[in-house]
C-alpha cells in the first residue's frame, strides 16, 4: 500500500492546522459541506505525501488517519 491519508470529512470543523503543518502543503480545504456545515479538507496530491502524520497528529477531532507505505512491497 502506498502512503495513504484517510480523511473522515464528517469530523473535520475546517480549522485548518493539519493544512499549515502539512510540509508538503498538499491538504486544502475543500468545497462540499459535511453534515455540519464545515468545508471538510482534502487532499490535493497524495503522490506527495511523506506520511509524516503531521496532519493527525494536530488535528483536534480526529479526522485524519495516515498509513504508511511499506518497503518492500
Ligand atoms: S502525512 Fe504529512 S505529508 Fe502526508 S498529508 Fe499529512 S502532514 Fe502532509
Ligand atoms: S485539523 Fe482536523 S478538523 Fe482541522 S481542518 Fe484538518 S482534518 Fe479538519
Amino acid at each position: 500500500m502506498k502512503n495513504l491519508v484517510k480523511i473522515n470529512a464528517k469530523r473535520c470543523k475546517s480549522c485548518g492546522l493539519c493544512v499549515h503543518v502539512c510540509p508538503k502543503k498538499i491538504l486544502g480545504i475543500g468545497e462540499i459541506a459535511n453534515d455540519k456545515g464545515y468545508y471538510a479538507v482534502e487532499m490535493k496530491d497524495q503522490t506527495k505525501c511523506i506520511a509524516c502524520a503531521f496532519c493527525a497528529l494536530i488535528c483536534p477531532d480526529l479526522a485524519l488517519e495516515v498509513y504508511r507505505e511499506e518497503k518492500g512491497e
